[in-house]
């Protein structure tokens, strides 16, 4: 994998560096009040984890499983849930994790699909924003870094549900892996 990415676009010690600091970020803005973070699967499972650990006041996780992306490298434009949140959320303050916003239209899916649950409120957290890319306009509260418009892939994020181990973002080389 080193050798077939390279350069890394991210390097580990910048996503650590940022992740400190959204976790001091959200503890502030949550302290004192109880918090049910959301993990969208797969993509955003390794930097929740790393996430949760930076928080400082208890939290209640819970997971999804949402797919909208086929076998190719681009939004099919539909929105499937495969695994729904296992306990009600109504009443309680409600933070949804993301792996990378694209066009936007997952996360303004499931926000409009969560409200509907009656959180008390609701907000948004996304490692990446590809921010070009944006079809569906969605306020997102916490955003680790932008990236360019290139297929990224490492720390949770895969290509075909391979690289998720790659502990870096890279960006995917088309022509390494024909
Ligand atoms: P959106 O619904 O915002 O268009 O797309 C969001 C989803 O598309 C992400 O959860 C992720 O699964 C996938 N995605 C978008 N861009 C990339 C990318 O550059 N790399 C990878 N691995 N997945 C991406």
């Amino acid at each position: 994998m080193e050798r077939i990415f390279g350069k890394p676009l991210i390097t580990q010690r910048q996503i650590e560096k940022r992740i400190r600091e959204l976790g001091t970020k959200i503890t502030a803005d949550y302290e004192g009040k109880e918090l049910v973070m959301i993990c969208l699967l797969k993509g955003a499972y390794v930097f929740f984890a790393d996430l949760v650990r930076n928080i400082h006041i208890s939290v209640d996780v819970d997971f999804m499983m949402v797919s909208t992306y086929g076998a190719r490298a681009s939004s099919s434009g539909v929105v499937k849930i495969i695994s729904d949140l296992s306990s009600p959320i109504k009443g309680k303050n409600v933070l949804l994790v993301e792996d990378i916003v694209d066009s936007g239209l997952t996360l303004s899916y499931l926000y409009k699909s969560i409200k509907a649950k009656n959180p008390r409120s609701l907000k948004l957290c996304a490692l990446l924003d590809k921010v070009e890319r944006r079809k569906h306009e969605i306020p997102i509260d916490y955003i680790g870094f932008t990236v360019p418009n290139k297929y990224v892939i490492g720390y949770g994020l895969d290509y075909q549900d391979r690289y998720r181990n790659l502990p870096y973002i890279a960006v995917l080389d088309v022509s390494d892996i024909e």
